[in-house]
């Protein structure tokens, strides 16, 4: 039954009464936004999960849950050495949905989980997108970018004598063979 329910389409409480399960794989392509931060043409493809929940609040009222799950690739711009950085995001966050914005802000500064507003038309694929945003870092880097592209072993000369030959060595053994 629940493979009817549309994740951009989605009818939020009803995906909560009916405990609905919605997963899939989605193209970067299809998600804009995020492909608008990464560094070269994406061709992966973001692997997401939703289920609904229906939990008792304190007031007594039934609150529609959701918990959603996503993870993807995205190629990023090293801040460092400026080539490109495979970054993994991973998104793993619990949302309760409300009636109203007014509701939502409200509750906001009392509420550990996210709220959203109720909606019969809620697009689950924006969501997704949004969180991904969200995860990306601040400042993309190699983890271990220093010692493998980072322009430093160029004005460092005692690296450089370890990696090639001495040239005045080079140079001497060059005219012994000319003797
Ligand atoms: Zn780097």
């Amino acid at each position: 039954m629940t493979s009817s329910f549309s994740p951009q389409h989605l009818d939020v409480k009803a995906f909560a009464q009916a405990q609905g399960d919605l997963s899939d794989a989605v193209d970067l392509h299809n998600m804009p936004r995020l492909r608008a931060d990464c560094a070269e043409n994406v061709a992966g493809k973001v692997i997401w999960s939703a289920q609904g929940e229906l939990r008792q609040a304190s007031d007594g009222h039934d609150a529609a849950w959701m918990h959603l799950q996503a993870k993807t690739e995205v190629p990023l711009t090293c801040q460092r050495c400026l080539k490109t950085v495979e970054q993994a995001l991973e998104v793993d966050r619990s949302f309760r949905f409300v009636k109203d914005e007014a509701t939502a802000e409200a509750q906001d500064d009392e509420s550990e989980e996210d709220l959203l507003v109720l909606s019969k038309d809620f697009d689950l694929l924006a969501l997704v997108e949004d969180e991904l945003l969200m995860a990306l870092p601040l400042v993309p880097m190699h983890t271990s970018c220093q010692s493998e592209h980072a322009p430093t072993s160029k004005d460092d000369s005692d690296a450089d004598v370890d990696a090639k030959p001495n040239p005045f060595a080079v140079l001497a053994t060059m005219r012994l063979g000319k003797n």
